[in-house]
């Protein structure tokens, strides 16, 4: 889960963070990663999606408290994807 957790700040950092993101909207592949899947799921994809879900402007760094909050949404919503597919195993 810390690995995790690591890598989502580091792909929010790198990917949806900066305020100039040359493949804004491709910079998310569909699958792979858990955080990918994540980001696709809770519409932290690409700065489009955060615009268009939670108003975002794009064109700006995003914060380090913005970069939080996008880090815990996506670590809450792999959380509760792990229970389940747990749970679908017993
Ligand atoms: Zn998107």
């Amino acid at each position: 889960m810390d690995t995790i957790q690591c890598h989502a700040e580091d792909f929010v950092r790198t990917r949806l963070a900066p305020a100039v993101i040359p493949n804004d909207g491709k910079q998310t592949p569909m699958r792979g990663h858990p955080v990918f899947i994540a980001q696709h799921a809770c519409a932290c994809c690409c700065r489009g999606c955060l615009n268009k879900w939670y108003h975002v402007s794009q064109g700006r760094k995003l914060t380090e408290n913005e970069q939080e909050r996008i880090v815990k949404l996506l670590m809450a919503w792999i959380k509760r994807q792990m229970k389940n597919n747990a749970a679908g195993k017993e």
